[in-house]
């Protein structure tokens, strides 16, 4: 088959600052992991550091680190093509028991610790592979295949965004699998790892290690049990799949959402037990506001005569779909992005006040979710017109109501 690169290219409005958002991201983010894990580590904690803190070359890489992250990529392919296709939870589930006999056989989970930096980097050289690959790959794509905003013809942002917005491998779906089974478990394994650390080093793990490994696997096991959601998400239906969601899901995920637990090991944290009822009341809050919300919308758009969802008032659209504007859907714009919000912020606050680095998911996750929701904006204002605008004089506020 030959290559398409002669075949048309799409002049999509470019996002992420376009050609020099594209260039700049792929080696600012990757060398931003680095930093906030190094600085996480050292005692100061310190963000606004200078010089900053960086850690020699020497501790940037280690053979087992490179053994590890090949392992568990392989071992999350071998889990998801097990039962094919929608298994997250088995494979979350398979790998808590494999978690279990490892940690009884006495394997030093607590050393991912001091192995963190190095499974950093191979992660992100994993990532940056794997974009590459699909890169290159989809010039054999057929033009149906191609996504919407990946193909402008500008090699750095097109590699940047993604031009296959699906690419398999036979049966296996390179996207699907990256979204929700490697970074994401990945990432509530590190939290362990770093409970048996302050385990090694205290005896017992601390209330706000708990707190923190207890909401982080919380939500990780909603994602995954819930897991037939992230096929209606922008990630699926609207991204190509190039380095912005590679790194996002192979690097970026398990290596900066769950700082807090990393932070806690040098730097213990006491929490009264008023405290720590507070924090959970919040995280609780904020799930229910997040789940209720995305189930009420995805059970409206599988089936909107369902009893749960056939009472809610709304507005029909030119497409043949209707938009919800009572409900959760009729509180605010994105009543799932502040569910979200407020599960970050609880996942912060177990670390006190002292300092910023923990509370760096919850800013960044502000940032991302105001960007995300401006995008999707634009998006359903494409998609359903006047229908849109009056939607929007009907719920005003996107977020936070009365505030954004
Ligand atoms: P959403 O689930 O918010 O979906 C947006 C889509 O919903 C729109 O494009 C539109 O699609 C549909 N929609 C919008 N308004 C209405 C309405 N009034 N009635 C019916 N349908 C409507 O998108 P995301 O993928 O951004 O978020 C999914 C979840 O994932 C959220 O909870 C978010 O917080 C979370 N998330 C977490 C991230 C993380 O890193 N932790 C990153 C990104 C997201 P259509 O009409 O075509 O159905």
């Amino acid at each position: 088959m030959k290559p398409n690169k002669h075949k048309a290219t799409h002049s999509a409005e470019k996002e992420f600052g376009g050609a020099l958002g594209a260039t700049c991201i792929p080696v600012f983010l990757p060398l931003t992991v680095l930093y906030l894990l190094s600085v996480c580590r050292s005692p100061a904690a310190s963000v606004l550091q200078w010089p900053p803190h960086l850690p020699p070359a020497a501790q940037l890489w280690d053979p087992l680190a490179a053994v590890l992250v090949v392992g568990w990529i392989t071992l999350q392919s071998f889990l998801y093509l097990l039962i094919y296709p929608i298994n997250g939870f088995h494979a979350l589930s398979i790998t808590a028991v494999l978690l279990i006999v490892c940690l009884w056989l006495g394997m030093p989970l607590g050393y991912l610790f001091e192995l963190i930096l190095p499974l950093a980097v191979c992660a992100i050289g994993v990532s940056y592979l794997l974009s590459m690959y699909l890169y290159i790959r989809s010039f054999w794509a057929p033009q149906h295949a191609l996504s919407l905003g990946g193909n402008t013809g500008n090699p750095l942002y097109d590699f940047f965004m993604g031009r296959e917005l699906n690419p398999r491998i036979g049966d296996f779906d390179l996207k699907y699998f990256c979204e929700l089974r490697p970074g994401l478990i990945g990432w509530v394994v590190i939290n362990l790892g770093m409970l048996m650390k302050e385990v090694e080093l205290r005896g017992s793990p601390s209330l706000a290690m708990q707190l923190v490994n207890g909401f982080q696997l919380l939500y990780v096991t909603d994602a995954l049990w819930n897991e037939e959601a992230v096929l209606t998400t922008m990630d699926i239906v609207h991204d190509g799949f190039g380095f912005m969601l590679a790194f996002g899901d192979l690097a970026w995920v398990p290596f900066t959402y769950g700082l807090q637990a990393m932070f806690l090991v040098v730097h213990p944290q006491s929490l009264s037990t008023l405290g720590a009822a507070g924090i959970i009341l919040l995280n609780g809050i904020g799930y229910y506001i997040f789940r209720k919300s995305n189930s009420q919308k995805n059970q409206f758009r599988r089936d909107p005569t369902h009893k749960s969802v056939a009472h809610l008032e709304t507005i029909a659209t030119a497409t043949g779909k209707c938009l919800l504007v009572s409900g959760w859907w009729g509180f605010v714009r994105h009543p799932n992005y502040l569910g979200d919000l407020l599960m970050a912020l609880a996942w912060s606050l177990p670390c006190g006040m002292s300092h910023i680095l923990p509370y760096f998911y919850v800013i960044y996750f502000t940032i991302l979710l105001i960007h995300r929701e401006a995008r999707d904006e634009k998006h359903c204002r494409a998609k359903y017109g006047l229908a849109w605008d009056t939607y929007c004089r009907r719920v005003p506020y996107r977020i936070l109501p009365y505030i954004y």
